[in-house]
């Protein structure tokens, strides 16, 4: 524990109903006795913990009616002891709250720094604090979840599952260096190549769920294509729910790629409406076309819209030819301006105008985006963790390699222990103080 109190604003900055000012270390309650005067007979030292008091918060400066409550170390959310004052949500307000805990004995805390006390007191894993941020920080419903998943260290928990194995592997190794008989060695030297391999095919199931949780973090990436004119603009207007490209029946109006994002079953999903990928004399265009088509090569799935009444000609198959490689919608749009009822290969037929189709089109969109599997166990959001789990795996193949290789055993211990190491970057233990100053600073002051 540490000796300094640190204090902040722990919500966002802005008016609003309800603001709070937060206070940890041991002198959080001494320092509440001379900025808080409680309204009813209970005299704020003998304050029972979890519990709202009412009363004046003495800013000095000024006074406001608000509440106070004491978090008692170390059941509290930094360990420590910690108090909150709850004032009227005005900036000036929180900040003059602010201030006199300052000439109270208190210093300004840094980005992170309650949650990193939490962390350095043994609240919570690394990851489970990157939960946290992943929740604060998260721009859909599934990231939120995903984060509450960290939060309740369900990636911490599969990591020390982990290292726990490999614990136990390398206790069999150091029995082995240190008795070494020929034919038991050779037994023991098997079991440990089948373990391992039983090892790295968990982690390798795992990591693979970085697919989708990678996904979640950052976002489907949907590129919609086709000739000019087809109705891309007003498709995604529609699915955006605002304008937002430019729509207009000049063909090749849309110069750039415009976006917009959208949530499809609590995912982000990432929209691009590119330029009608075709050849031109354009310059300008031309720019767009190029930029479309990077777009399309980064995609995770791509629409192809082509006109419902008029089907597909050359210049949409050529459109097609360019995006058969991905996970493809097909769209046909305008379907409001016919009343026959055509057969066509189409995934899905929409309007633009009417809406018909869209939530269809949303719907394919979830499934061809995130593929099968559901995102509710997804908690591999975080590139950090996947590139850990990833070099954990390479070591352990080192390892069953030299299992194979008939390699001495210490140096086979030598790569699990190392295995056993990187995982640790993921629970906090062996992660070096940059990585964790880097985590924290993604965090906002007063959390
Ligand atoms: P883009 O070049 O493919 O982006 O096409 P736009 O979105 O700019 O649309 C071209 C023209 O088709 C505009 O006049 C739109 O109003 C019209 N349009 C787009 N979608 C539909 C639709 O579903 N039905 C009808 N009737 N018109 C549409």
């Amino acid at each position: 524990m540490t000796e300094e109190n640190i204090a902040a604003i722990a919500t966002a900055p802005g008016k609003g109903g309800v603001a709070i000012v937060r206070v940890s270390g041991k002198d959080a309650l001494a320092l509440a006795e001379k900025a808080f005067l409680p309204s009813g007979k209970t005299p704020v030292k003998d304050f029972s913990p979890y519990r709202m008091y009412p009363g004046e918060i003495d800013a000095g400066s000024f006074k406001d009616y608000g509440l106070c409550v004491y978090f008692k170390a170390p059941n509290s959310y930094t360990g420590e002891d910690v108090v909150e004052f709850h004032c009227h949500g005005g900036e000036s307000i929180a900040r003059g709250i602010l201030k006199r805990t300052f000439e109270l004995g208190a210093r300004s805390a840094t980005r992170g720094e309650f949650t990193k006390r939490a962390f350095l007191n043994g609240k919570l894993s690394l990851s489970s604090a990157e939960g946290v941020a992943d929740m604060i920080n998260g721009e859909s419903e599934a990231e939120v979840k995903a984060g509450y998943l960290l939060y309740g260290e369900k990636l911490t928990k599969k990591a020390r599952e982990f290292q726990d194995e490999l614990k136990y592997l390398l206790a069999g190794i150091e029995v082995s260096v240190d008795y070494p008989e020929e034919d038991v060695e050779e037994q023991h030297v098997d079991e440990l190549r089948l373990a391992l391999e039983k090892t790295v095919g968990q982690l390798d199931e795992l990591t693979k769920r970085y697919a989708v949780g990678k996904k979640i973090k950052s976002g489907v990436t949907v590129a919609i294509c086709g000739k000019p004119n087809t109705g891309k603009s007003s498709l995604l207007n529609r699915m955006l729910g605002y304008e937002k490209a430019i729509v207009s029946d000049v063909a090749g109006t849309t110069r750039d790629a415009v976006e917009g994002t959208i949530e499809i079953g609590g995912v982000k999903f990432n929209l691009y409406d590119t330029a009608g990928v075709r050849e031109s004399g354009d310059r300008i265009e031309s720019v767009g076309i190029e930029r479309a088509e990077s777009i399309i090569k980064a995609c995770d799935v791509a629409v192809f819209v082509a006109d419902y009444a008029r089907g597909v000609d050359d210049e949409d198959a050529r459109v097609l030819a360019i995006v058969k490689e991905k996970p493809l919608i097909k769209v046909f749009n305008k379907v409001d301006l016919t009343s026959d009822d055509t057969d066509t290969d189409a995934d899905v037929h929409t309007s633009a105008v009417t809406g018909e189709g869209i939530e269809k089109l949303k719907a394919l969109l979830y499934d061809k985006g995130m593929g099968e599997r559901s995102e509710d166990a997804a908690f591999l959001i975080e590139e950090r963790h996947f590139d850990a789990l990833r070099r954990a795996k390479m070591r352990l193949i080192d390892a069953r390699n030299a299992c194979e290789k008939g390699d001495p055993l210490d140096f086979i211990g030598i790569e699990v222990q190392s295995a056993w190491e990187i995982l640790g970057e993921i629970t906090g233990e062996t992660a070096s103080e940059a990585v964790i100053e880097e985590i924290f600073m993604k965090f906002c002051v007063g959390k």
